[in-house]
């Protein structure tokens, strides 16, 4: 599908040869439509080694269960919408200790989905009633048993597996970056 208006002026875009490529860019101002992307951030909370898990109340994935997670926003740090995303669904507080994992899907809209490990903080769960019709923290034992994303069991074992690998996040970097969300290995 072609982009016809600008996302940041709403001039008419024209195509343009960009370093090779022919990309849809603005004749107005500097916009150049690199193209759809998605980004998704999920959640691995443990807690006495059961891990939080929500059961989707719609599709995409109606009655399985899942890692609480959702979307980024525009203006919203990723770390601060895990944080929100898990409160919402599942009402459990719980603060990003690392990335985990990550998902890179290349197609239409092009969606890269990033794994916070969690650590949790308070609350118990209790489903948000629209997107998720449970929650609860459950053993891998039990959790192999349930109907679980096979996804979701994937990032499982990799939260489970991670050791002290990871991406932390890097509150005080070496090199002052003011207005960055940092992580690094
Ligand atoms: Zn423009």
């Amino acid at each position: 599908m072609e982009v016809k208006f600008c996302m940041s002026c709403g001039a008419a875009l024209e195509d343009r040869d960009v370093d090779g490529t022919i990309r849809r860019a603005c004749t107005k101002c500097s916009f150049v439509h690199w193209g759809n992307y998605s980004i998704g951030v999920g959640a691995l909370i443990a807690r006495d080694h059961r891990y939080l898990l929500v059961r989707r109340a719609q599709e995409p994935g109606k009655g399985y269960w899942t890692n609480p997670g959702g979307y980024i926003e525009q203006l919203e740090a990723i770390g601060e919408t895990i944080r929100r995303e898990v409160k919402e669904e599942a009402g459990v507080d719980a603060v990003v200790r690392r990335v985990v994992a990550l998902r890179d899907q290349p197609r239409a809209i092009h969606n890269v989905y990033i794994a916070f490990e969690m650590e949790y903080v308070g609350g118990e769960p209790k489903p948000d009633g629209t997107e998720v019709d449970a929650a609860g923290f459950y053993t891998l034992e039990e959790i192999a048993s349930m109907n679980v994303a096979p996804f979701t069991r994937w990032l499982l074992h990799a939260a489970a597996n991670a050791g002290s690998h990871g991406l932390h996040a890097d509150e005080e970097p070496a090199v002052p970056l003011a207005g960055y969300g940092l992580f690094r290995a």
